[in-house]
């Protein structure tokens, strides 16, 4: 697959929609101005890829819409080396985006398809975060504490383990609900078992599921 001229001028005009919408940390509208979101979708639907949408990826997931991987990362005011925690690797856009902002990534899928074909793409690509195939409910304790925890998938709850993993002064981003519409909740961790919650908007997420999936 090839990165074109016409691919770099869709993805200013995106980055341009982007900062209409709100977003302005210079590091994440830096990272959507490079990472080629047309790698991550089937070649048909390379016309596509820079419209402001989430796409579907396969195995009934979508890839996040563009404004939504861009909130979410802001929220997450990565420095360089932060050590971060992704929940639903799915198409590993969002997790290259991370590592352009200078993040140390781990990343986990529930569903072996998705994480097989994402564990082959991003080192094509160049990005190596470290892949996991589990369930993103339990975290990653061997690699715990994180910094940063983000959730791409719509969870009923805020998992328990999620909030133990995290660091003292670390920040989590997961949408919460229940049914198809999520609210964003930003949590700070301030002390031992001391969270600070905020809402943060309504969106929409595939659901976060529990236990792995194998086929
Ligand atoms: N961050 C992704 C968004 C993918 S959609 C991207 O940039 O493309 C959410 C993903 O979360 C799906 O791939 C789904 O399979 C995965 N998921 C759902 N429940 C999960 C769980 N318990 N653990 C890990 N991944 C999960």
């Amino acid at each position: 697959m090839t990165d074109s001229y016409k691919h770099k001028g869709l993805r200013k005009k995106l980055v341009e929609q982007i900062k209409s919408k709100g977003i302005t940390d210079q590091n994440v509208l830096a990272a959507i101005e490079k990472v080629p979101r047309h790698f991550f979708m089937d070649s048909s639907f390379v016309e596509i890829a820079y419209q402001d949408k989430p796409f579907p990826i396969g195995e009934g997931q979508t890839i996040s819409q563009p404004y939504t991987v861009a909130f979410q990362s802001e929220l997450l005011k990565i420095k360089k080396g932060d050590k971060v925690l992704e929940v639903g690797t799915g198409s590993g856009y969002q997790s290259c985006i991370l590592l352009e902002m200078g993040a140390k990534v781990f990343t986990i899928e529930r569903i072996k398809a998705l994480y097989q074909k994402t564990k082959v793409l991003l080192p094509q690509m160049g990005y190596n975060p470290k892949m996991f195939f589990g369930d993103g409910y339990k975290g990653l304790s061997a690699y715990a504490p994180f910094d940063k925890i983000i959730v791409t998938a719509g969870a009923p709850l805020v998992p328990e383990e999620l909030l133990q993993q995290l660091m003292i002064g670390g920040i989590m981003v997961i949408p919460v609900g229940a049914n198809d519409l999520q609210t964003m909740i930003l949590i700070n961790k301030t002390a031992i078992d001391v969270y600070d919650k905020k809402e943060m908007g309504a969106f929409r997420f595939v659901p976060l599921l529990e236990d792995k999936h194998f086929d």
